[in-house]
């Protein structure tokens, strides 16, 4: 019988781990790979479908377009893991595995943010940018308050961007002199790993009055009063709040047991938890690097060599860097760009590359050749 590989979750990490097993060993093994949802779709896209630029049905990949040797997509939604038995309930069937890959990301907590879901907004789910879609054209002015409410949160840039993305939005419907923008973070820079990133950012701001308050969260919103108020108590008046709102470990991963203080613990080097046979990348693991895409795909490459050096008893792959790239929406048709490594030195360092033009080109083809990638190359 070929080994039988499991993978939950097919947002970034599960949909590059499976696609780099299937090109690898994908007539020795056989793959299932397991997400609730229809379709995939980018981070990044819930600002096109906020904003009006794109359709919620435009961003959506139909995972129905995976067709890889030994792979097999089911839209099923994960109940119970046994990491201890590798054995898998979903709300179909059974599963049994002999290795098993999670990579179920990170789910929001509303209501942990006291009176959120009454009085705010937020951006972090397709479904909240589908509902600020409707919201926004109605929004006349006042004050915008983005408020981070918990940490970690995925894309540390994204609430520096929704800021700026907002600050546009604003100017092109004529209102940006009625208003005024206010981004609460818990850090003490846009940034912290990159300050030439967080340099470029905080002048982006103050270009546009933007009011950039650091090192607090938001932690909770009074609905009638339309105020957010900080960890220290400080209370902020808004018209519209938009929120990253606190995050959490899908509850079924909870409910297995696998998690500590919050997130499953791995190994650093390869991703391996403390359950034989047992991986998990991505947003999920609490390795160290932030929560986000490229740093979910590059746990995926580390863990797919791994899963083949185990199956066909190789050497062991250089271990995992934490390095990724990404990219910042900076408003104004330009996007930046910042390399982070978290792992290869003393203390995480990051570069940056100008905000231009040219690279909303490259942030294009960062989505679109890992379109192709996943789901090959046509569209329906
Ligand atoms: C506004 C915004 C902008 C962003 N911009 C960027 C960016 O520019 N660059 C970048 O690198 N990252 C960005 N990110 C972050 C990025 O989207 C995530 O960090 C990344 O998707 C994490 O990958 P993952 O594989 O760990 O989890 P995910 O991609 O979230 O995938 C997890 C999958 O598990 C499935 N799942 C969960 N529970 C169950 C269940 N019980 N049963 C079945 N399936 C289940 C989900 O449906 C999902 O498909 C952004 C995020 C946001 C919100």
């Amino acid at each position: 019988m070929k080994p039988r590989i499991l993978v939950l979750g097919a947002g970034f990490g599960g949909l590059e781990l499976t696609t780099m097993l299937s090109e690898e060993i994908g007539d020795r093994v056989a793959l299932t790979l397991i997400d609730k949802n229809e379709s995939f779709y980018f981070g990044f896209s819930k600002f096109d479908v906020m904003f009006g630029n794109k359709t919620p049905k435009a961003v959506k990949i139909a995972y129905k377009r995976i067709i890889k040797p030994g792979v097999k997509f089911c839209q099923e939604t994960i109940t119970n893991i046994d990491p201890v038995a590798k054995r898998v309930t979903t709300d179909k069937a059974n599963y049994e595995a002999d290795i098993l890959v999670i990579a179920l990301g990170a789910d929001y907590d509303i209501a942990a943010t006291p009176g959120l879901a009454e009085g705010g907004n937020e951006f972090y789910s397709l479904k909240g940018a589908e509902r600020l879609r409707e919201v926004l054209p109605a929004f006349k002015g006042g004050k915008v308050v983005v408020g981070v409410c918990g940490a970690p949160f995925k894309c540390p840039p994204a609430p520096s961007e929704a800021a700026l993305l907002m600050h546009d939005y604003l100017l092109k419907h004529g209102i940006r002199n009625k208003c005024e923008i206010s981004l609460v973070m818990p850090f003490g820079l846009p940034i912290p790993p990159s300050p030439d990133t967080s340099k470029a950012l905080l002048r982006a701001f103050e270009e546009r009055n933007i009011q950039f308050i650091p090192k607090h969260l938001v932690k909770a919103i009074d609905p009638s009063r339309h105020v957010a108020i900080t960890d220290v108590g400080n209370e902020m008046p808004f018209d519209l709040f938009l929120a990253i709102p606190k995050h959490r470990a899908p509850e079924v991963v909870e409910k297995s047991g696998m998690t500590v203080n919050g997130w499953i613990a791995v190994e650093k080097t390869n991703l391996k938890t403390k359950y034989p046979g047992v991986y998990a990348i991505g947003d999920v693991n609490s390795v160290g690097t932030p929560k986000a895409g490229v740093f979910a795909e590059g746990a995926a490459k580390v863990a797919a060599k791994t899963i083949i050096a185990e199956l066909e008893k190789g050497e062991e792959p250089t271990p995992y860097k934490g390095d990724g790239i990404c990219y910042v929406e900076f408003g104004d048709g330009r996007v930046g760009k910042v390399n982070v490594d978290f792992f290869s030195g003393p203390s995480p360092f990051g570069s940056y590359t100008e905000a231009s033009v040219d690279l909303v080109a490259d942030k294009q083809y960062f989505g679109s050749s890992r379109e192709e990638r996943w789901f090959g190359k046509f569209r329906d």
